[in-house]
């Protein structure tokens, strides 16, 4: 039985101060997730890991990106082996403002996503179509490559570590949520997918997340859909209202 997960991404939102008092007014929240047995989660910026790590260590702490090298002449980065150092042992990969303002690719991503694995992270991996590529219907053929490129040379065990977000690109920070029904087929077409990369044990004990715009009023219908178990969610995860407002829901 896969257990719901509700994972808030800050982007580049909060200062550490305020990081500081969402964690340490995220308790009650922790508390409440873990009764229900919903695991609970937020990826803070690179300066907030460590205070959220320090004020809620109920909380998974996921950090946004990661270097796919360990340390060198890559100015501006982070690597793996640093968060792991901090205590972090969840990150995000591939989300679509990475691919779309700093270059991501599926093999860059391959590539962190690896290095991410082999220190003993949890990596979430994002995928999600353009609205072009929803327009001309494209969603699958998209999915399958950042799946297949993405997840290339990922070891059995390894993909119990693995969390999918399926975001849709048109539907991140717009108000234009997919329809339920959208989100189950292409979250159906992933552990489909996942199966034929691993084996169907591995895809069926996979998490897989809605992303794009998910509000607490809109967050239950996902969770109704049978190979939806959580979501990703920036907008409606910056304040710790908001946040329980959503975890209240999925209860
Ligand atoms: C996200 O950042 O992954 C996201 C889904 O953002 P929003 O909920 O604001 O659409």
């Amino acid at each position: 039985m896969r257990k719901k997960l509700l994972l808030g991404n800050w982007k580049m939102n909060l200062l550490v101060g305020e990081a500081k008092a969402f964690a340490l007014a995220s308790t009650s929240l922790t508390q409440k997730a873990k009764e229900h047995q919903i695991m609970l989660g937020v990826a803070p910026t690179y300066l907030g890991l460590q205070t959220v790590l320090a004020s809620n260590p109920e909380l998974i702490v996921a950090a946004q990106d990661m270097h796919f090298e360990s340390k060198g002449a890559f100015t501006g980065e982070i690597s793996g082996d640093m968060l792991k150092d901090l205590g972090v042992s969840w990150t995000l990969i591939g989300h679509s403002e990475r691919r779309s303002y700093f270059g991501e690719t599926n093999f860059s991503c391959n590539k962190k996503i690896k290095k991410a694995l082999s220190l003993g992270f949890t990596v979430v991996y994002c995928v999600g179509e353009t609205a072009k590529e929803y327009e001309e219907n494209q969603t699958k053929q998209i999915i399958h490559d950042q799946l297949s490129v993405g997840l290339q040379g990922v070891s059995e065990e390894e993909f119990s570590r693995i969390v999918i977000a399926y975001e849709p690109v048109w539907s991140i920070g717009t108000g234009l949520n997919a329809s339920a029904e959208h989100a189950q087929d292409i979250c159906s077409y992933i552990r489909q997918t996942l199966a034929t990369l691993s084996s169907s044990k591995a895809s069926d004990a996979i998490q897989i997340l809605y992303g794009g715009s998910v509000k607490p009023t809109n967050v239950k219908t996902y969770l109704l859909q049978n190979d939806v178990d959580g979501a990703l969610v920036g907008g409606a995860s910056l304040t710790v209202e908001s946040f329980e407002a959503l975890l209240n829901e999925m209860i």
